[in-house]
C-alpha cells in the first residue's frame, strides 16, 4: 500500500500525489494529515523543503471535497505572507485538486484585479491571499467570510517579521469561531506561540528538522550501560560531569513518569513533560525550568514538541531515540544561540541497532564516553536530611558538599546488582560541580563503598565498529 493511501487520503488525491511522482510521505505529512482529517488545530514546525504545503494542502482538499460548496461562500483560507508563497501554494492546490471540482482564487497584488473579481463573483471553495489583498476585497464588500471552516497561517514568523500580524487578527476576527487552524512557522520563538495560543484551541504540535545532521555546536556521547543499570549510570553521570540541569529524554511516556518520580524521590527538582498535558501545562514546566524552579525536565519526544525551548545546557537521552532524525532533534536542544552544547545517550545492549542507525545516518561515529559505576564514589551523594517531597518547583537544592556522606547501598528496584552507594541520599552534584577533564574520567579519585558494576567492562556490542556509510539522512529515513 502506498504510505499515502494509509494516512487515509482518498482515491482522487492519490491519483494526483501518484502522478506528481511521489511516493512515501514526508514527516510532517505522516503527522499532519491525519490530524487534520480528524479535525484538529495543528501547529507545525516546518520548514521550507519539508513538504509542508503538501502536509496542509491534501487534508484541505479531503475536507472540502467530503462538504458542500457555499454559493459565494469560500470555505477555506489560506493566508501567506508574499505573494511567490501565495502563488506556490495555488499551484499545490491545482495539481493535488486535479481530480477534484473544487475552485480557488488566489488574492494577491500584481495580478489583474479583474479576473481576480470575476472569481469573486462567481464564489470559489477556497482563498489563498496575502492579508493586505485580502483586507481590500473585503472591503470592498466582494468576500463574504463567514463560510470559512478551514483556516491555514503559512510561514507565522515571516508574517510577524513583514508587520503583518494586525491584518492577520483583523481577517481571523472576521471567521467564525468555529474553525480548524492550522498555523506554520519555521521557527516557534514566543511571538508565535502567543499567536498559535490566541488563534488555536488544543492544536497538536508537530515539529521537523530538516534532514537529520547534527549542529557542529554540540558534543555528543554514548554512554554504554547495561540495561537494568540505567538509572545507576544516570547518577554516575550527572556526578561525574556536573551536570546541574538538563531535558532527559525517555521514549516511552511511561518511563518518564517513572523516571521523574524516581529522581523527585532522591531530591532532584525534576519533572515530566507529559505527553497528555496540554501545551499550556506543558509550557508551564518550561517556564519553571527558565526560572531554575525546575532543574530536569523529563520528557517524550511528543511531548517535547512545539515547545519554545531556547538552549538547553546538556541533553540526556536516558532511551536511544528509535530514528536518527529523533536523534538529532533530541540533541538539536543544546549547543544554541552561539553557544557549545552537550548530549549523552545511554545506550544498553538492546539498543545497539538505534545506535547504528543513528550512525549511519549522521555518517559518523558517535564517541563512547565509558563511565564505569566505580566511578560514583559516595562524596557526591549527599545524604538526604530532609523528607523527599512529592513535588518538585519550590525550594531549590542547597549547595552540595555541606552534609557529611553516609553511604547507604541499595538498587532501587532498578534491579541491579550494582550499589551506587546512598541510594538513599540525596542526589546532587559535587560542590565544585566543574566538568572534569577527559584525562581525569577514566580515574575514581576516591571510592567509598564497595561497588559491583561495569568496570573496565564494556559490552562488546559497543566496540564493534560501525561501518559508515555516507548516507544522505533523507535516504536513511
Ligand atoms: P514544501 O516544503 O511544501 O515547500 O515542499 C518542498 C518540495 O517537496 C516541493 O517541491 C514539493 O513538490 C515536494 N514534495 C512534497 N511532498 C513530497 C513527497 N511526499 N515526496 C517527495 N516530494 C515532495
Amino acid at each position: 500500500m502506498n504510505g499515502f493511501a494509509r494516512l487515509g487520503l482518498r482515491e482522487e488525491l492519490l491519483r494526483a500525489i501518484a502522478e506528481a511522482g511521489y511516493t512515501e510521505p514526508t514527516p510532517i505529512q505522516q503527522r499532519a494529515i491525519p490530524a487534520v482529517l480528524e479535525g484538529r488545530d495543528v501547529i507545525g514546525i516546518a520548514q521550507t523543503g519539508t513538504g509542508k504545503t503538501a502536509s496542509f494542502t491534501l487534508p484541505m482538499l479531503q475536507i472540502l471535497a467530503a462538504g458542500r460548496s457555499r454559493a459565494r461562500m469560500p470555505r477555506a483560507l489560506i493566508l501567506s505572507p508574499t505573494r511567490e508563497l501565495a502563488t506556490q501554494t495555488a499551484h499545490n492546490f491545482d495539481l493535488y485538486g486535479k481530480y477534484l471540482a473544487l475552485t480557488k482564487a488566489l488574492l494577491i497584488g500584481g495580478v489583474g484585479m479583474a479576473d481576480q473579481e470575476r472569481l469573486l463573483d462567481r464564489g470559489v471553495d477556497v482563498l489563498i491571499a496575502t492579508p493586505g489583498r485580502l483586507l481590500d476585497w473585503f472591503e470592498r464588500g466582494k468576500v463574504l467570510l463567514g463560510g470559512v471552516q478551514l483556516l491555514v497561517i503559512d510561514e507565522a514568523d515571516r508574517m510577524l517579521d513583514m508587520g503583518f500580524i494586525p491584518d492577520v487578527e483583523r481577517i481571523v476576527g472576521l471567521l467564525p469561531n468555529r474553525r480548524q487552524t492550522l498555523l506554520f512557522s519555521a521557527t516557534m520563538g514566543r511571538e508565535v506561540r502567543r499567536l498559535a495560543d490566541r488563534f488555536l484551541r488544543d492544536p497538536v504540535a508537530i515539529e521537523v528538522t530538516p534532514p537529520a545532521r547534527k549542529a557542529e555546536s554540540v558534543d555528543d556521547a554514548f554512554v554504554p550501560v547495561t540495561g537494568r543499570d540505567k538509572r545507576q549510570l544516570l547518577e554516575a553521570l550527572l556526578t561525574r560531569e556536573g551536570i546541574e540541569t538538563a531535558m532527559i529524554f525517555c521514549n516511552t511516556k511511561r518511563e518518564v513518569a517513572s523516571l521523574t518520580r524516581w529522581l523527585v524521590r532522591r531530591g532532584v527538582d525534576a519533572r515530566e513533560l507529559h505527553g497528555d498535558l496540554e501545551q499550556t501545562a506543558r509550557q508551564a514546566a518550561l517556564d519553571a525550568f527558565r526560572r531554575g524552579e525546575v532543574k530536569f525536565l523529563v520528557a517524550t519526544d511528543v511531548a517535547a514538541r512545539g515547545l519554545d525551548i531556547d538552549d538547553m545546557p546538556v541533553v540526556i537521552n536516558y532511551d536511544v531515540p528509535h530514528t536518527p532524525d529523533d536523534y538529532v532533534h533530541r540533541i538539536g536542544r543544546t549547543g544554541r544561540a552561539g553557544r557549545r552544547g552537550r548530549a549523552f545517550t545511554l545506550v544498553s545492549e538492546t539498543e545497539a541497532r538505534a545506535v547504528a542507525a543513528i550512525e549511519r545516518a549522521t555518517g559518523r561515529a558517535v564517541p563512547r564516553l565509558d563511565i564505569s559505576l566505580e566511578e560514583a564514589p559516595a562524596e557526591r551523594f549527599v545524604p538526604r536530611t530532609e523528607p523527599a517531597r512529592a513535588s518538585i518547583g519550590g525550594r531549590r537544592a542547597r549547595a552540595a558538599g555541606a552534609a557529611a556522606s553516609t553511604p547507604v547501598g541499595g538498587s532501587d528496584g532498578a534491579g541491579s546488582g550494582a550499589k551506587v552507594a546512598a541510594n538513599e541520599g540525596k542526589l546532587r552534584p559535587r560542590a565544585e560541580g566543574t566538568r572534569r577533564s577527559e584525562a581525569s574520567r577514566t580515574q575514581s579519585p576516591e571510592r567509598a563503598a564497595p561497588v559491583v558494576g561495569l568496570g573496565d567492562h564494556v559490552p562488546r556490542f559497543l566496540m564493534r565498529e560501525v561501518p559508515l556509510r555516507k548516507l544522505a539522512s533523507s535516504e536513511a529515513e
